[in-house]
């Protein structure tokens, strides 16, 4: 089968559709991504400087929160955040099973010990009625991960354990909403990842933390570069490299520009998905449960998935399972220190019947099409 090469990607229904694709986006942009580029070269600065914090800045007015701080990745946005927080050996962090595992990661990092939550079976996030039980006199954070770009309802969260901090995996949820308010303003601490596929990503890795806080604002700049504050060659606390760097910083600033456009597109594609997937066996994601939903993932869940998966796969239709493997089963946690709070039972019954459909903002109406066709056909239902 001819494959996506110039002048043909996109183009007929036997080209093919990929599960995500950045490409499309970036080509649209490259004129400005390249002034990026030269705008940085001649400066010579390439770390900590004005792009950085511009982009900071813009970022932060995006979230609505006083501060944003450039970090290297999101999961060192996370683990400078649970240092911030002051989580260490001993203490306790409060998540959810079916996320990237660098959400654990971070907190394992620190020498605390993820407990892990089951989730709410409609949004995959995590089910704010499982919190209170959880808690223990060692719990010390909670990270909720707004899964697939959905805000998990932080304010439920909160309500369950009033008195510890929240610092939201926001990485798969640029622009998502919670009542109105921004993915990024509702905890203590937000983390965001700029990997390249993410709703908003770079050229490369990079993250970001937002806080309105200036305490955490000052300690996350601190730790970010290796426990300086301002004076060169002294170093107050034990730091770590894990800075945004400037070519990346004004990559990102090109490309916040369209971040609403994004959203607009991914919101167009679901509901178009939407609308095929009505009558099939096939659920849905539940739509703006709590707000805006940004679909980073359009997940459904699919009876026989490994027949339907390899079905798409015939018709060119790229597909992917995020994730295929729970947290607490993976190799690393076999030997690291875990606690499940509860049996994660909703948890471990969506991962053998997740799908994550093509999603990204340039898909064509044709396209999604045919993939909504292609599900109704495996089906069987006309
Ligand atoms: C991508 C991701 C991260 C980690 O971000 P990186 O930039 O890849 O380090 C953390 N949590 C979740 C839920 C993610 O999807």
């Amino acid at each position: 089968m001819p494959d996506s090469g110039p002048g043909t990607r996109g183009s007929g229904p036997s080209t093919t559709i990929p599960a995500e694709d950045v490409t499309r986006w970036h080509a649209r942009i490259a004129d400005d991504l390249r002034a990026a580029f030269e705008a940085v070269l001649p400066v010579g600065k390439y770390t900590l400087g004005v792009q950085l914090r511009a982009f900071e800045e813009e970022y932060a007015a995006s979230c609505d929160t006083a501060h944003a701080i450039g970090i290297s990745s999101g999961t060192a946005a996370l683990h400078l955040g649970l240092r911030a927080l002051g989580v260490g050996p001993g203490d306790e962090v409060i998540t959810v099973p079916n996320t990237y595992v660098a959400t654990a990661f971070a907190i394992t990092y620190v020498g605390a010990t993820p407990v892990f939550v089951d989730v709410d079976p409609a949004t995959a996030n995590m089910d704010p009625g499982r919190v209170a039980a959880a808690v223990t006199d060692r719990t010390r954070a909670i990270v909720p991960v707004h899964m697939y770009g959905q805000c998990v309802d932080v304010d439920a969260v909160r309500a369950a354990a009033p008195e510890i901090p929240v610092l939201e995996d926001a990485a798969h949820a640029h622009g998502a909403t919670l009542r109105g308010r921004r993915a990024g303003s509702l905890g203590e601490l937000a983390a965001f990842s700029f990997y390249p596929s993410k709703v908003l990503g770079a050229l490369g890795d990079g993250g970001l933390l937002t806080t309105s806080s200036d305490d955490f604002d000052a300690s996350v700049r601190q730790l970010r570069y290796m426990g300086q504050a301002g004076t060169k060659h002294e170093h107050l606390v034990l730091g770590y490299q894990e800075r945004l760097d400037e070519m990346q910083a004004a990559f990102l600033r090109v490309k916040l520009r369209d971040l609403e456009d994004q959203i607009a597109g991914r919101r167009r594609v679901a509901a178009r998905y939407g609308a095929w997937l009505a009558g099939t066996p096939v659920t849905p994601p539940a739509h703006d449960v709590t707000g805006r939903h940004v679909y980073y993932m359009y997940t459904v869940l699919a009876p026989r998935r490994e027949d339907l998966r390899a079905f798409l796969e015939g018709r060119g239709i790229g597909t992917q399972l995020i994730y295929p493997k729970l947290v607490p089963d993976q190799g690393a946690y076999a030997t690291s220190p875990w606690r499940a709070a509860d049996d994660l039972s909703v948890a471990r019954s969506l991962v053998p019947r997740l799908l994550c459909l093509p999603m990204f903002a340039e898909l064509t109406d044709e396209e999604v099409d045919r993939v909504g066709r292609a599900v109704r056909d495996f089906y069987g239902v006309g």
